[in-house]
């Protein structure tokens, strides 16, 4: 398949879960990647992010369907590494053609809005809103330069609706949405479209690690288990939903296929919103 062919897509958080089936999902199409996490861990999170090893692992299985790759950490909520990598990238691809902002945290949680600290309250909205306008900030002028580009924003069904205990991811998510409906304004003349992807609750597999949905389990003092169930329980399709679910929604907005679809966004919750 080649619907992405001579694409360049850079991808956040890609070293494991959602961020990693986007890059192997575009790799398949064709496209060129560059992928970036963290790769290290963060205060005020609660649970472990990705090992540097897990973006080689993706780096590798993209390697393995034939396109080229470009690997940087860089943490979303620091303007120089962002910079940094964005530098990188167009000195070896000379474009960037797709920017897929999925970096982000579930946690701190679990607790009512006015019980966060300052500082759990800054991180979820410093990586899961900010992060992504960082990045539109390095991205949009080089998209805007080509004349095309396609920005595919992860928020989520939080970014849709109020979930108890989750003040923060919430707040971060529906801020997401609407930083997608706004920049799609901005760009629209510029022939670069912005869309969010909102998915439902994505468990563990081969590519989601699960120490995020397990903190926000144990945050509502439950088993991951039945965290799972209840969910599985709101979903109308009464199925989980995967992360190559997800990733290949972001493969048809990265796509010329959706070259008149901007300022939306799509949920990837087998109906577990339409309630
Ligand atoms: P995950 O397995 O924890 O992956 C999140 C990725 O974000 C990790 O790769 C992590 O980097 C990266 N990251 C975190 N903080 C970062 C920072 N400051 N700078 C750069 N990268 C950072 O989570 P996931 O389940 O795949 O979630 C991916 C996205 O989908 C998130 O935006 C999440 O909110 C959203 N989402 C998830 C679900 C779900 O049920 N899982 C549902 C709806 C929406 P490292 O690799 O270095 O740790």
């Amino acid at each position: 398949m080649d619907r992405l062919k001579n694409k360049v897509v850079l991808i956040t958080g890609a070293g494991r879960g959602i961020g990693k089936a986007c890059a192997i999902e575009a790799a398949k199409e064709g496209a060129d990647i560059i992928i970036s996490d963290i790769g290290r861990n963060m205060d005020s999170v609660p649970y472990d992010l990705a090992r540097s090893s897990q973006l080689d692992g993706t780096e590798e299985m993209c390697r393995e369907l034939g396109v080229n790759v470009f690997k940087k950490h860089a943490d979303v909520t620091k303007a120089d590494e962002i910079s940094a990598l964005v530098q990188e990238a167009i000195h070896r691809f000379g474009r960037i053609d797709v920017l897929i902002n999925n970096a982000g945290i579930g946690a701190p949680a679990g607790k009512p809005a006015h019980e966060y600290s300052s500082d759990e309250w800054d991180i979820l909205l410093n990586v899961n809103l900010s992060g992504p306008w960082r990045m539109i900030r390095a991205v949009a002028p080089i998209m805007i330069r080509q004349k095309k580009g396609s920005i595919i924003n992860i928020a989520s069904t939080a970014g849709l609706l109020g979930y108890k205990h989750f003040a923060g991811y919430v707040a971060s998510k529906h801020g997401l949405v609407g930083l997608t409906k706004s920049a799609a304004l901005d760009y629209a003349m510029d022939n670069v479209r912005v869309n969010a992807i909102c998915p439902g609750p994505v468990y563990d597999d081969e590519f989601v690690d699960g120490s995020m949905t397990k903190v926000v389990a144990d945050s509502l003092g439950i088993q991951l288990g039945e965290q799972e169930e209840i969910d599985l329980q709101s979903v109308a399709m009464n199925t989980v939903v995967s992360p190559t679910d997800v990733a290949e929604a972001a493969v048809w907005l990265a796509s010329d296929e959706s070259k008149r679809v901007t300022g939306t966004n799509i949920t990837v919750d087998a109906g577990y919103s339409a309630k």
